[in-house]
């Protein structure tokens, strides 16, 4: 039986097609382009059954994967995190149903991991040796250590504001690293630059098409835990959007296979109030967002000013009678306490984030109490150790713990 059933690449602008043989970047019309599968085939190669003891990874769904042969695969044993029901906060905020898929547990911290696990692997088959990417941080951690362990050369840019743990993370890995004193998009117009003479491979969110195979593996591991009955309601804290799209594109494919059926979940994209492009364009009903002038906010990872695949964001937004809501760092800030307080879970800001919206959603009663809610927790909180003040009591060796200090 066949490893992958990749077809081609397909162009979701202008519909040209490409080849998956060779190195591709975007579409020749500037768009990014998406990665197409002989599903007609493998529906009847394939079942939910089959799944049922293979390996706890994301590879588990190498079919519907775009790398072609087994041997080069770059694996660090990403995939299949845990969804875990979180009946005490769910009570707090009245969702009787609330689950939060968390990618803290993932290799390098972040479902990052899955995109560049995937996105790696096929850029070894292509023969790549040498990428570069602009990047918030915990992309270029992940790309960096899964191209260490692909023996490809990675040159990442990231802010100088990135969490201080990722450029150790490259340090570490020995990528080529450069701080930009600016953003992503900074970052990304000086990738633009290296990358010109096609000697490095340009890893960039989109514009390579596989980054995104890795990420929707969250939709399918999303389905399987649920025995393939979809949730009514998934919420994702969205900077380029790659998760949300993927998820979208899970979605898609397991409906084309049968293996799901009736109406998607409604897709959220959550961001933050200090950048929030893809909010506004959905509250507008545009199909694309502009620029977010002098974007600010805690949760790093979704500090993307703009997005190349926000219209493929926004398309699935309205496709499942999704939105798109904004979030306050100080908000994020108290609900990432509560969350690990009341579920032992420290999450990231940006899994924070969606908590948050959850709460909010519920209260305007976009969601209903009875409603089936997954909240993608994208990262570990120990990432982010600056998100906690730890203001306590210092006791000399003979001090005891008096009434005061144990009330707190
Ligand atoms: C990158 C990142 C996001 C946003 O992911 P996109 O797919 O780019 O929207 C969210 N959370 C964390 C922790 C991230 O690192
Ligand atoms: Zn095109």
């Amino acid at each position: 039986m066949r490893y992958s059933y990749v077809s081609h690449l397909l162009c979701p602008t202008c519909n040209k097609e490409y080849s998956t043989a060779h190195q591709q970047q975007l579409c020749a019309c500037g768009s990014p382009l998406l990665v197409q599968y002989d599903l007609e085939t493998l529906k009847h190669k394939l079942s939910p059954q089959d799944l049922i003891g293979r390996e706890g990874s994301l590879w588990r769904y190498h079919e519907l994967l775009p790398v072609e042969c087994s041997e080069h695969v770059v694996s660090l044993g990403e995939g299949m995190t845990p969804l875990l029901s979180m009946p005490r906060l769910g009570e707090d905020m009245e969702i009787s149903h609330l689950y939060m898929k968390d990618e803290g547990v993932i290799p390098t911290g972040t479902f990052k991991a899955r995109g560049a696990a995937v996105g790696v692997s096929k850029a070894k088959e292509l023969g790549v040796k040498e990428l570069a990417m602009p990047t918030n941080g915990n992309a270029g951690a992940a790309w960096s250590l899964y191209a260490a362990r692909a023996g490809i050369k990675a040159t990442i840019v990231m802010p100088t504001d990135a969490p201080s743990i990722t450029r150790k993370e490259c340090v570490a890995a020995d990528a080529n690293l450069l701080l930009v004193n600016g953003l992503i998009s900074d970052a990304g117009k000086i990738v633009g630059k290296a990358v010109k003479d096609g000697k490095l491979f340009d890893a960039s969110t989109l514009k390579e098409p596989y980054r995104i195979e890795g990420k929707k593996t969250m939709g399918f591991e999303i389905a399987e835990q649920l025995h393939w009955k979809l949730p009514d309601v998934i919420l994702y804290p969205t900077g380029g959007g790659v998760g949300l799209i993927g998820i979208y594109k899970a979605l898609r494919e397991l409906q084309e296979l049968g293996w799901v059926t009736g109406k998607l979940p409604r897709l959220v994209a959550v961001q933050a109030e200090g950048c929030a492009p893809i909010v506004k364009a959905w509250e507008e009903g545009k199909a694309v967002s502009a620029f977010w002038e002098s974007s600010s906010t805690i949760a790093f990872g979704i500090n993307v000013p703009k997005a190349l695949g926000d219209f493929l964001v926004l398309e699935a937004l309205y496709a499942t009678n999704g939105c798109a809501v904004a979030v306050k760092d100080d908000e994020i800030l108290a609900e990432l306490r509560t969350v690990a307080s009341l579920e032992g879970t420290f999450v990231c800001p940006e899994g924070a984030a969606v908590f948050v919206a959850a709460r909010q959603l519920r209260k305007d009663g976009w969601i209903g109490p009875d409603e089936t809610v997954i909240a993608l927790n994208t990262g570990a909180g120990i990432k982010y150790p600056n998100t906690i003040m730890a203001d306590v009591p210092i006791l000399q060796p003979d001090d005891e713990i008096d009434a005061v200090h144990h009330a707190k």
